[in-house]
């Protein structure tokens, strides 16, 4: 027996539209941003409404839809940075507000939530990551994902527990289907983490990631070459402060034979923290 079919004028079934939908979910695409017209319930959960409108014309002579987004890094729309720059914010609350009114990065519009920054803000290790997954973009936390569980057993074997520690991202909202960061992106909210810091004035940044790593140091070496040597950065008002690179848990958790490396950067990190300066 044929699939059942959505409209007697539509060419396709049922499967087909479950499968070209698990297709792009599959991609990334997992969030419907815009009603196309055909559907006035949320497509991701495969409803199909009982009768169509009247109107809708046979689904073969309809223009494409434009997809949902895409996943592709989307040009910034013009940034919004306030005319005298971040110096302005004097407080971590009032950063987080600034970035909560900052309208020039598209990845905004895609996220649920800003994802800030979670931890204790005395602590003297701040640890920056990529960005939020799906479970932070809910959450409105950083890593509290499969990451963030396996951060919490890295700091664990550290004697680090999570509340002494303060963990951001260098970018506070999801890339749609968890894509890695286009530059563009990571450079417009540059200056927003290089405020971060100096409001948060850490003794030690412990930086996971290629991309944290080479956006803090300014380097396209790649992070298996950065890991575990101890680097000075600058920030815009000047202060100088100690970051340390090592491996992304995520990545940890496809390549489980690297953890060594990474508990090496961990005893480093230890050491570096138990010195007096
Ligand atoms: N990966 C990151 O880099 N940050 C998170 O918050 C979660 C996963």
């Amino acid at each position: 027996m044929p699939d059942r079919k959505c409209d007697d004028n539509a060419n396709f079934g049922l499967a087909e539209l479950v499968s070209a939908l698990q297709q792009q979910y599959d991609a990334g695409i997992d969030v419907a941003l815009e009603d196309i017209g055909l559907h006035t319930r949320p497509i991701a959960n495969f409803e199909v409404p009982a009768s169509l409108p009247a109107s809708a014309p046979p689904a073969s002579v309809q223009p494409a839809p434009a997809p949902p987004h895409s996943i592709t890094p989307s040009p910034p729309a013009s940034p919004a940075m306030p005319a005298n720059g971040l110096s302005a914010c004097d407080s971590l609350d009032s950063l987080r507000d600034e970035l909560a009114r900052f309208d020039g990065c598209a990845l905004k519009k895609t996220a649920s939530n800003l994802v800030f920054a979670d931890g204790n803000p005395d602590a003297e290790l701040m640890i920056i990551g990529e960005a939020p997954g799906g479970d932070e973009d809910r959450m409105g936390l950083p890593f509290v994902g499969a990451a963030g569980q396996l951060l919490d057993k890295m700091l664990i074997s550290v004697g680090l527990r999570r509340t002494e520690v303060y963990i951001t991202n260098i970018l506070p909202w999801r890339p749609p289907g968890n894509r890695t960061p286009s530059t563009e992106e990571m450079q417009m909210l540059k200056p927003f983490l290089m405020r971060h810091i100096e409001l948060k004035q850490p003794k030690i940044i412990l930086a996971l990631g290629g991309s944290s790593a080479k956006l803090l140091l300014d380097s396209t070496t790649g992070i298996m070459k950065l890991r575990g040597q101890v680097k000075t950065i600058s920030t815009p008002n000047g202060d100088t402060y100690t970051v340390l690179p090592s491996l992304h848990p995520a990545y940890l958790l496809r390549a489980p034979a690297m953890k060594k490396l990474s508990y090496q950067d961990l005893l480093q990190l230890k050491s570096l923290l138990s010195a007096t300066v």
